[in-house]
């Protein structure tokens, strides 16, 4: 059954455009080839959390999403490899402005630096209403064993006896 809730308006306050935050492609690890997604960020994360990228078109190598992140990350900006994408099996929906259904997309990536390094865990939001896709104003991003270490936390507590 959908939740419905009266708070919605001010999670969609918070928001603003993705397409100044990002850039993706597919990378051929095989060939080196570059393939622009021409997507919005949200649906190629979307997509990618369901199955893996096609195999490279010109040799059939392996694809890898890559992401330009162009807003500070604290590990600087740059080029990251998407190692995975999760969101939670049950995505929660709710009656917005001019009662609109609005759902929400948690998502946690882990990224890696392209060309190799310590993998983090990138923690971007949107807020999807009729055809639109917002994006969050903040995105999490956590080391991995930071995010780890949470997660256990979390689990510690849900285990314990109330
Ligand atoms: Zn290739």
């Amino acid at each position: 059954m959908r939740r419905r809730l009266s708070l919605s308006s001010d999670a969609a306050r918070f928001c603003r455009k993705e397409a100044s935050l990002a850039t993706q492609s597919y990378y051929c690890i095989q060939c080196h080839k570059k393939y622009p997604t021409h997507r919005k960020l949200f649906k190629t994360l979307y997509d990618f959390s369901k199955m893996a990228p096609q195999d490279c078109p010109a040799c059939g190598g392996t694809r890898e999403l890559r992401v330009t992140l162009d807003f500070q990350l604290g590990t600087g900006d740059g080029e990251f490899k998407v190692v995975s994408a999760f969101l939670p099996d049950k995505l929660e929906s709710w009656l917005g402005e001019e009662e609109e259904e609005v759902t929400f997309y948690p998502f946690v990536v882990v990224l890696e630096r392209a060309g190799g390094g310590k993998q983090f865990c990138w923690m971007p939001y949107w807020h999807v209403t009729g055809k639109e896709a917002r994006y969050g104003q903040h995105a999490v991003c956590l080391d991995q064993s930071q995010f780890d270490s949470l997660i256990e936390q979390v689990h510690e507590k849900l285990l314990q006896p109330v």
